[in-house]
């Protein structure tokens, strides 16, 4: 398809970020070197060095364990309820305003397109602690007792950096915790700014601790014998990992874990909005999204049109710059991740599925992946079992609610779904057979900080979001 008409690109100035050459650890309330060695991070849209990170050891990691352990003995878990609220209210502030300062960060380091971390990641990240500081007076309400667990040992994903993080944090500190927190080896940068973002907003030294580093860095921080609660959002082969290494330990464990959701579309469901569910359910964060739309469920009698208007839609999504206003699919997080999708995506066209992608130039430099749908998919088509966490979208048909409901249900995992149609009653019954923590109705990817969010079978346990995600922060939660 030829433009109508050419846009003029509309990138956001990086010039409010104040990037470092190098980074420390943040360790009892200060940058400190690292025992390791370190490693770089880069832009995945350019593939620019953008900073020289530490690695953290086992010696630096006991360190921020010991550095939370004081602090939780000595200030956080004795500090009143409302006084901890004080400090996450003023962190959710300056969140918001550093917040370009942020989005253009996560941008750079992610490759996510500012819009979506402008618009999305930010606000939904000072909206969390926010929320969480509303609760911290409040404990007692929440049924799970007021009694924190100690210290957290926090792992998280390079998809969303800093909603992760603050998914991690917020509820700990409610709750009288301190953290010691990993970010992802290709992502660390936006937790290092939240580090400051501590220091300026005069929390105790030690309540935070952020140490980067990659698997062995994470390795260490679940298994520390001093860590009383483990939470980690990552792959299912890691978390199964973590699984075993705490197994017959005292400590309390959460883990969100992989998806492949199904996104259901019924015959009377308003087309051209389901499209939109569709483009947002699987393009947003190029795929990166444990809970993506990434299996289409389209009723026969509507499959040659909606996919006919899918494509047209997709023909007109801007693929690019990450920093441009325009864009609406930036770059594929790292080398390693483009493999995996080109991997999958090879398997799919040898599994016989047919692949279209709209004509799109991609950038010569940095790793970028077209927006993608396969058409022609069975159920026992490996990407259509198989998590791809990219711009791949696997369209299978249905003819009946209820085979629709057993097709989205064959799966190991069951994290989230999506139900398009214009009747509520038929909303409210397929929604109830779905085995899948969190269900959309005529939308998709919605996050609120109020409504709790995790998954079933292989996609985890624990809900983090809203009072049930206090549950995982409390003796008297859930185990
Ligand atoms: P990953 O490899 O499991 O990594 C997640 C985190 O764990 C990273 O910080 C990673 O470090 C660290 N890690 C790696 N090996 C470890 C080990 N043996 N012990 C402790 N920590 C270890 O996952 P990913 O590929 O980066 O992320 C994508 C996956 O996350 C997808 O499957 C997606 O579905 C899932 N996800 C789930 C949710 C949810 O809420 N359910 C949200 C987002 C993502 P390095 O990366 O630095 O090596
Ligand atoms: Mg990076």
């Amino acid at each position: 398809m030829s433009n109508v008409f050419e846009y003029a690109p509309a990138p956001e100035s990086r010039s409010i970020v104040d990037l470092k050459p190098s980074y420390g650890l943040f360790v009892n309330g200060e940058f400190v070197d690292g025992h390791g060695s370190s490693f770089k991070t880069i832009s995945p849209a350019t593939e620019e060095v953008l900073a020289e990170v530490a690695e953290a050891s086992d010696v630096d990691v006991d360190a921020a364990v010991k550095a939370a352990r004081r602090a939780y003995n000595r200030v956080w878990s004795r500090m009143p309820g409302s006084e901890r609220a004080k400090y996450l209210y003023r962190i959710a502030r300056i969140i918001q305003e550093r917040g370009r300062e942020l989005a253009v960060l996560e941008s750079l380091d992610n490759g996510k397109p500012i819009k979506e971390s402008r618009d999305v990641d930010v606000p939904v990240v000072a909206a969390h602690f926010f929320y969480y500081a509303g609760w911290a007076d409040k404990l007692e309400h929440a049924g799970y007792g007021t009694t924190p667990l100690g210290v957290a040992g926090q792992v998280i994903p390079w998809n969303f950096p800093l909603l992760m993080l603050a998914w991690k944090i917020a509820p700990a500190l409610a709750c009288g915790n301190t953290v010691v927190l990993k970010p992802a080896e290709t992502t660390p940068l936006t937790a290092l700014l939240f580090a400051e973002i501590c220091q300026q907003a005069d929390l105790p030294p030690g309540v935070v601790n952020i140490v980067t580093g990659a698997g062995p860095t994470g390795q260490a921080i679940v298994s520390h014998a001093d860590v009383d609660k483990v939470a980690f959002t990552g792959s299912t082969a890691v978390g199964k990992a973590i699984a075993r290494a705490v197994a017959g330990t005292q400590k309390r464990v959460t883990l969100e874990l992989g998806g492949k959701a199904a996104n259901i579309v019924f015959d009377d469901a308003p087309i051209d909005q389901a499209v939109e569910g569709i483009v947002n359910g699987i393009f947003f964060n190029q795929g990166h999204v444990c809970c993506a739309g990434s299996r289409l469920l389209v009723q026969e009698s509507i499959a040659d049109e909606l996919l006919a208007r899918l494509k047209r839609r997709m023909a007109t999504l801007r693929v690019g710059d990450p920093l441009d206003k325009n864009t609406d699919v930036g770059a594929i997080n790292s080398h390693r991740q483009l493999e995996r999708i080109r991997e999958l995506v090879d398997v799919g066209d040898a599994e016989g599925a047919e692949r279209w992608s709209p004509p799109c130039e991609l950038p010569e430099r940095g790793f970028w992946f077209p927006p993608t749908v396969f058409t022609g998919v069975s159920q026992a088509h490996r990407i259509a079992r198989e998590e791809i966490f990219g711009p791949v979208l696997s369209v299978l048909t249905f003819r009946t609610p209820s085979e629709a409901v057993e097709k989205a249900n064959n799966t190991p995992f069951g994290l989230s779904a999506g139900v398009w149609t214009e009747k509520g009653s038929r909303i409210l019954d397929v929604a109830g057979k779905l085995r899948a923590g969190v269900v959309w109705a005529n939308t998709f990817n919605k996050f609120d900080p109020t409504s709790p969010f995790g998954g079933y079978q292989e996609s985890g346990y624990g809900r983090e979001g809203g009072r049930q995600g206090l549950a995982a922060y409390l003796q008297g939660g859930e185990a």
